[in-house]
């Protein structure tokens, strides 16, 4: 019976990966924070799939989609699910927001309310015994990889976020944030056939784009983005006084496109920009930069002076704190 139970739970898991239960706001939220392995499932099969590089070789087009694929996730990771939907740092259309969001969707790390709601969890908690991904508190492994696949973190907490859960397009994401990598993998797998079949000498195929842009690139925007969460609460300087443990590093800022500069993040998280001087390289935002040039990005928030040139030691300033007023429309 309770052998039955625990299968029937662990399927229930499996299911959940694809289709969430739809989330009233309503249901007590689930505490346990055990590894669910009905979810680690999928997400280690993930990283299986990269292994099939080494049946399906390679092509100069395939590690081209697979760079691209890793640049345009993570930019939109850090410029859109961090920078905008959880911090509201610049103001965009609609459907822009939309567009980034499907594009979101695709790095398989849920959709941008989900996402967004417990960064914000994040800077209100940050490190101390209530932060979900805390290094501080639960070692290395955890805050890089455990804690969202446990029963704790599956929830989106619409209360955080009032202020987009109110957008019925970004609710559907939400729910069926799975059906956009489904259509990233099996639109990669026709185009590599559609290739072959035209240019049978080029040495591509199906498998072998769904291997490069799907499986590696995801994998490795995966573990660019959880080292925000591990790496820069661990190694690194500090230049201001903050109640956590964050750091700057410039090594994760190359990989994530600004987002290593953590210490200057959690101390003014209002900001646009992250890295606040000249070789605090932050590309994305060279590239919220340039998009507000072209009028699809606009009041982009600065670094107040301040904040860069404090006259005495710097010491935390209150971080703006949980859920942002739905403004009624
Ligand atoms: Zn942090
Ligand atoms: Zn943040």
């Amino acid at each position: 019976m309770s052998q039955q139970a625990h299968s029937s739970g662990f399927l229930a898991s499996l299911v959940h990966w694809f289709a969430p239960p739809f989330d009233t706001g309503e249901a007590p939220p689930e505490t346990s924070e055990r590894i669910d392995w009905g979810r680690a499932v999928p997400y280690f099969g993930m990283h299986l799939g990269v292994l099939l590089v080494f049946f399906v070789g390679w092509s100069w087009l395939a590690v081209s989609i697979a760079v691209f694929l890793y640049a345009l996730r993570v930019f939109t990771l850090t410029g859109f699910y961090h920078r905008y939907f959880s911090h509201r740092s610049f103001k965009t259309w609609r459907i822009v927001q939309f567009i980034f969001a499907v594009i979101g969707c695709s790095s398989v790390q849920r959709g941008p309310l989900w996402w967004a709601a417990h960064h914000r969890h994040h800077h209100v908690h940050s490190d101390d015994p209530q932060d979900i991904h805390s290094p501080r508190q639960k070692g290395i492994f955890w805050s890089h990889m455990g804690w969202f696949l446990t029963p704790r973190s599956q929830r989106t907490n619409f209360k955080i976020i009032p202020d987009f859960a109110k957008y019925p397009e970004l609710r559907f994401l939400d729910r069926y944030d799975l059906l956009v990598p489904i259509l990233l993998a099996v639109g990669l797998f026709g185009f590599g056939e559609f290739v072959a079949a035209g240019m049978p000498d080029s040495g591509v195929t199906g498998f072998q784009l769904l291997v490069w842009g799907f499986f590696v690139s995801t994998i490795a925007v995966y573990h660019v983005t959880y080292l925000v969460n591990s790496a820069t609460h661990l190694v690194g300087t500090r230049r201001y006084e903050t109640k956590d443990d964050s750091k700057n590093s410039m090594i994760v800022a190359l990989l994530t496109f600004g987002e290593g500069w953590h210490n200057n993040h959690h101390y003014y998280p209002n900001s646009t920009r992250q890295g606040y001087f000249w070789w605090e390289i932050d590309i994305t935002y060279f590239i919220l930069s340039f998009l507000s040039m072209l009028g699809l990005v606009w009041d982009l928030k600065a670094v107040p002076k301040r904040i860069l040139y404090p006259k005495k030691a710097a010491t935390p300033i209150p971080v703006q704190a949980e859920p942002i007023p739905v403004q009624s429309s």
